[in-house]
């Protein structure tokens, strides 16, 4: 079934103090887009590189459509492992054209059928009538969709990316990260999408994997991690929580700001911290409020409040464009959200 297997994967550079990639294991279907998100030196770019073979795991297993390409007894080297990559600086050839980058990849090949392979791939990411340009001649988000179209031509059996949006400006990013990800869906391509942005990874992925410190802290779907966090890192990383105090209490948790309706896998009169995003609080103006308006800053479309909870616990809250408070202001504050929240029992 799996296009991908990797098995307790472990890498500890020399002289290091901790692994780099500590115990990773997911599987990847075929077809499928696993966005692999986490803060800069968690482990994302050390993890696509033993994929790739570019290194040796210290223990682990890695399959590739059955086949075991690295483990303990097995080390198969990268030009064999029919991966394709695109990086964050493209790693294209400058004194190439556009289409001798694209057959880069083909050489071996009938040079007909290069022709066609190439023709096609750059139909595809729309850059047929810039065939024969020079890559200084080209925007950054057109050289990155030569190098995806350089990455797919051999047909891959995975696709690896590093980043590939970083480098460019946040509005184009937009545009081509959704022409990108059209593109590998109508190629039915299998793909690991590396980043550090909570939203590109939502945006990118089928599913994902939030790391930390070289350890998979969660997988699953963008809704299971971005509702139902299991830890608090993943909570904070992928969603701007914040984290009320609370005990629980027959049928949920108390809480400063009122009773959460919720079951809890934890004994009565456990303490928690329930995790709250700004679109699971309300509040109005009440002078016998719980809370008070600290800062607000007008977004266009809504107002993102900050208000300070009379115990000193900082949330934030969404509203309407049009409501439209003062700082100091007195607020009842309440949870609205109308699904289950994540509850943590303890530190990390
Ligand atoms: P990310 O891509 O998530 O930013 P990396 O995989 O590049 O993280 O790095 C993970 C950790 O491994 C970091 O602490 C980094 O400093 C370290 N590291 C990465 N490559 C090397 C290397 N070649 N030699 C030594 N340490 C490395
Ligand atoms: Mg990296």
């Amino acid at each position: 079934m799996s296009t991908l297997e990797v098995r307790n994967l472990v890498k500890q550079f020399h002289g290091a103090s901790q692994s780099a990639v500590n115990d990773i294991s997911f599987e990847l279907g075929e077809a499928e887009i696993l966005a692999l998100v986490g803060p800069s030196g968690c482990g994302k770019t050390t993890t696509l590189r033993l994929i790739a073979g570019l290194e040796r795991p210290d223990s682990g297993t890695i399959r590739l459509n059955h086949r075991i390409v690295a483990s303990a007894s097995v080390f198969i080297p990268p030009e064999q492992r029919g991966v394709g990559m695109v990086f964050q600086d493209y790693a294209l050839f400058p004194h190439l054209t556009v289409y001798e980058n694209v057959a880069f990849g083909l050489r071996g090949k009938k040079p007909a059928e290069i022709r066609t392979i190439v023709g096609e791939m750059l139909h595809m990411v729309g850059l047929l009538s810039f065939s024969k340009r020079y890559l200084h001649e080209l925007s950054g988000g057109e050289r990155q969709r030569v190098a995806l179209a350089r990455a797919l031509a051999p047909r891959p059996v995975l696709v690896l990316m590093d980043e590939p949006f970083s480098s460019l400006d946040a509005d184009l990013r937009a545009n081509v990260r959704e022409h990108v990800r059209g593109i590998l869906k109508s190629m039915q391509a299998t793909v690991v999408f590396v980043t550090h942005e909570q939203e590109e990874a939502l945006y990118m992925g089928d599913r994902l994997a939030v790391l930390q410190k070289g350890h998979l802290e969660q997988i699953g779907s963008p809704e299971e991690i971005f509702h139902d966090s299991r830890t608090r890192f993943v909570a904070e990383f992928m969603g701007d929580s914040n984290f009320l105090p609370g005990k629980t209490v027959p049928g949920g948790i108390q809480t400063e700001i009122g009773l959460l309706q919720q079951p809890v896998d934890a004994p009565v009169s456990s303490p928690v911290e329930v995790a709250l995003r700004a679109d699971d609080v309300d509040f109005y103006p009440n002078g016998e409020g719980n809370s008070v308006i600290i800062e607000r800053f007008f977004r266009g479309a809504y107002n993102l409040y900050r208000l300070r909870l009379d115990s000193g616990t900082i949330l934030h809250a969404f509203s309407e464009h049009t409501k439209i408070l003062p700082v100091g202001a007195r607020v009842r504050t309440a949870i609205s959200a109308e699904h289950p929240l994540s509850i943590f029992r303890d530190e990390g």
